[in-house]
Order: C-alpha cells, then sequence, then structure tokens
C-alpha cells in the first residue's frame, strides 16, 4: 500500500491546481495525483478553442457572481478566497501573461493552451508532484482514521487528505 499526504484523484484542472497549490504551500507534502486515462489536462488543451478562456476581467466580485443565478451565494464565498485577480497574479508569478479581449475574456498572450497545460505540468514537476496514469480510483473508503483507495488494477493508496477532482 502506497502512503501519501495528500492523493488528488483526476488530472484535470482542478486537480492540477489542488495538487500543486498544496504541495508548493508546505513543502515536503508528500502529494500525488491519479489520472484514469494516459493524458494529463485534456480540457484545458482544448478549452477556448484551443486558446484557453482562463479568467474574465470582471473584477467585482458580486457583479460576477450573479452571472451564474443557481450559483451566486457559493461563487461569492468562493470569490472572497481567489478571484480573477488572484488567477492573474498567480499565473504572472509563473511566467504566463493573460490579455483581455474586448468581451472580457482573458486569454494567454501565446494564444495557445498549451502555454497553460505547460505552466501546470511545470509547477506540479517543480514542486515533486507525483502523477500515476491509467489509474482509475474505484472506491474510496475511510478506514481507522485514513482514507484507502483503490484502483481498478488494483493498487491501494492510503491518505489521511483526498481531493477528488475526477470532473463532471
Ligand atoms: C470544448 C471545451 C471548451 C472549454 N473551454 C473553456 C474555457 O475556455 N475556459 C474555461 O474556463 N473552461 C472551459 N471549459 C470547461 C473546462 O475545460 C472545465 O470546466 C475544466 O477543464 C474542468 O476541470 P476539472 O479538473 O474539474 O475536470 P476534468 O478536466 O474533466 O478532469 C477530471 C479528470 O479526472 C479523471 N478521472 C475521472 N474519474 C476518475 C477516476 N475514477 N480515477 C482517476 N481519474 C479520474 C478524468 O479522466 C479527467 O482527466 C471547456 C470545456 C470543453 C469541453
Amino acid at each position: 500500500m502506497e502512503k501519501w499526504d495528500l492523493v488528488v484523484v483526476g488530472g484535470g484542472a482542478a486537480g492540477f491546481f489542488c495538487a500543486i497549490n498544496a504541495a508548493a504551500r508546505q513543502p515536503g507534502l508528500k502529494v500525488c495525483i491519479l489520472e484514469k486515462t494516459g493524458k494529463l489536462l485534456t480540457k484545458v488543451a482544448v478549452s477556448g478553442g484551443g486558446r484557453c478562456n482562463v479568467t474574465h476581467a470582471c473584477f467585482d466580485i458580486d457583479t460576477l457572481s450573479r452571472r451564474y443565478p443557481r450559483g451566486t451565494n457559493f461563487l461569492r464565498k468562493a470569490f472572497h478566497h481567489f478571484n480573477p485577480k488572484d488567477t492573474i497574479e498567480w499565473f504572472r508569478e509563473r511566467g504566463v501573461e493573460l490579455k483581455t479581449e474586448e468581451d472580457g475574456r482573458m486569454f494567454p498572450v501565446s494564444n495557445t493552451s498549451s502555454t497553460i497545460v505547460q505552466c501546470l505540468l511545470q509547477e506540479a514537476s517543480r514542486h515533486q508532484v507525483h502523477i500515476e496514469l491509467n489509474q482509475e480510483i474505484v472506491s474510496l473508503n475511510f478506514v481507522d482514521g485514513s482514507w484507502k483507495l483503490q484502483s481498478a488494477k488494483g493498487r491501494t493508496y492510503q491518505t489521511p487528505k483526498v481531493c477528488l477532482a475526477q470532473g463532471d
């Protein structure tokens, strides 16, 4: 059984962002991403027509939250923790500049989603996030104070913290 401080299920945008930030905030934390397919960040690569619409140039949290009526309250709280300004700064600190189009959408200056994919891959590598491909997690149980995950291939993982980021 493999032991990790944090196991992230899903190698998409959410999984990478969680894993990178956890590892960056706590150096030495043993973080692992488990991805069921043989590829990482596939949706990010195709997002925004291959350019990746990273965020939106709307810096008023109430206005931004109201754009999604069913989730306004949830988003308002979330944006108080991390909002478009933080997103812009997060990527700028890692050498990725974003540009704003006339309608407010923000894309990497390079105009290609591969800039975002490469940034996330490099950050994961820099913070020693361990990544396993072709590991579909099929069960998750809380046993004796820790999470036990099992993959379709029969590998088992034990961790006190798990992040489920397997998308929709
Ligand atoms: C064509 C298209 C264009 C888009 N354009 C934009 C855009 O420009 N801007 C924008 O913000 N959003 C865009 N989106 C939406 C955006 O891509 C998604 O909201 C985002 O990528 C979701 O990220 P995620 O990490 O939550 O999920 P995903 O990207 O779906 O990642 C989840 C990962 O978990 C893996 N997984 C699932 N189950 C398991 C399991 N049991 N065990 C292990 N791994 C598992 C999956 O294989 C996948 O790799 C677009 C989406 C599409 C399809």
